[in-house]
């Protein structure tokens, strides 16, 4: 008997701010092998010194993990902005790591990071095609229109100041499995995703083609998240800067890191949020109004995209809030029956994986989704193999 060849594998890297995710996917078959985290890289008295050591780290994991990496055909690597130079897939030479590298002006915790990811793996695995995957691309058909701030364009040309967008590999992705539970072509459908983790952003999509997006600039824009405020008035800076003297660093801490549910309620993770709502007392409070400010926003943003789509087939609930809370599917849903929207309260809170929460007679389906960026971008990158 002839032994079976191992199957092929990409090697998915996340290299961020301060921490590097990693996952071993069998693009074929469409599994993980092997997953896993470094954090606190480069922190004061973190034993990983630098992302080369939190590579090497990782590293020494997939080796001692018995996998053959000889195995490993290609490289992904999750790049956060890609501006307007990139936004399909593209294989990695010096020049596209020094354009990405240029790029870190619109994403200065992100791009760096990235680009020293780029460069370790490349050493690591250098016979390999490392393939770039932009969280901006899927964003680059938003027309005119919604890309503009109204603002001087001449000041918005010289300095890129123009609405990207983000999280678009997993928008993209949970429109495709959407597709494939509903038994229809992508592009025959009008999508509202609404991707809610740490970050949050709801996007508009028509055909298959993304048409609206919440996050703009910078991940800053849009749903209430985590830590981010998301929309706020821009008068609230020049405000806090005169009345309160906050300097544009502070501000920027200000509305990244200590706003959304974490500036309401003091907990930036939405199951200790539920667990504060339920325990009552000042701090319930607190977490309910975090809690109705958060579906508020989410509601907005629906009817919003209700009608730059005219018409929507679907409405899909992604990431760590959207697939594991049904409360806020439901609550973020509730009483848009009239626009044909209804989601059953039975259905809404059974089941696991990809599935319709809507109610039978709703003319746009509800679902959820699983979203897993890991695999479109092992997916990507084994196209270049
Ligand atoms: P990231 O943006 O870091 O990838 P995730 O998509 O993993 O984030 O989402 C993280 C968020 O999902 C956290 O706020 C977490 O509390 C929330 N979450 C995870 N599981 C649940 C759950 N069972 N119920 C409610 N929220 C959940």
């Amino acid at each position: 008997m002839t032994a079976t060849a191992p199957p092929s594998l990409v090697l998915v890297l996340n290299s961020g701010s301060s921490s590097i995710k990693f996952q071993l996917v069998d693009p074929v078959a469409g599994t993980a092998l092997l997953s896993g985290l470094v954090e606190h890289v480069g922190e004061p008295d973190s034993p990983v010194a630098d992302h080369a050591a939190g590579l090497r780290l990782i590293h020494s994991r997939l080796a001692d993990s018995g996998i053959d990496l000889a195995a490993v055909r290609a490289v992904g690597h999750r790049v956060v902005h890609g501006g307007k130079l990139f936004y399909r897939p593209t294989l990695i030479t010096d020049e596209v790591v020094a354009k990405i590298d240029r790029l870190s002006e619109l994403a200065p915790l992100h791009n760096p990071a990235n680009v020293i990811g780029i460069e370790v793996a490349r050493k690591d695995f250098p016979d390999v095609p490392h393939v770039a995957v932009f969280d901006t691309g899927f964003f680059h058909s938003l027309p005119a229109a919604a890309t503009t701030y109204a603002i001087d364009r001449d000041l918005a040309n010289r300095y890129g100041i123009h609405r990207y967008g983000f999280h678009g590999t997993s928008h993209e992705y949970v429109c495709g499995v959407a597709a494939t539970v509903l038994g229809r072509d992508t592009r025959e459908l009008n999508i509202i995703v609404l991707h809610l983790g740490n970050g949050a952003s709801a996007s508009a999509v028509r055909g298959g083609v993304a048409v609206e997006t919440s996050m703009g600039l910078t991940p800053l824009e849009g749903l209430v998240m985590g830590t981010r405020s998301g929309d706020v008035d821009p008068g609230v800076l020049f405000h806090l800067n005169r009345t309160a003297g906050l300097d544009i660093d502070e501000l920027d801490e200000l509305l990244n890191r200590r706003s959304g549910l974490k500036g309401l309620c003091g907990v930036n993770d939405f199951r200790e949020l539920l667990e504060q709502r339920a325990a009552g007392g000042p701090a319930g409070e607190a977490a309910n109004l975090a809690y109705d400010v958060y579906v508020h926003r989410i509601r907005k943003y629906v009817g919003a995209y209700l009608a730059v789509l005219g018409r929507v087939d679907a409405i899909v609930f992604t990431a760590g809030v959207g697939e594991n809370a049904p409360s806020v599917r439901e609550d973020s849903l509730e009483g848009l029956d009239a626009l044909g929207i209804s989601v059953d309260p039975e259905r809404n809170r059974a089941g696991r994986g990809a599935r319709i929460v809507s109610a039978k007679g709703s003319r746009t389906s509800v679902l959820v989704i699983p979203t897993d960026e890991e695999l479109a971008i092992a997916r990507a990158a084994w196209q270049f193999v």
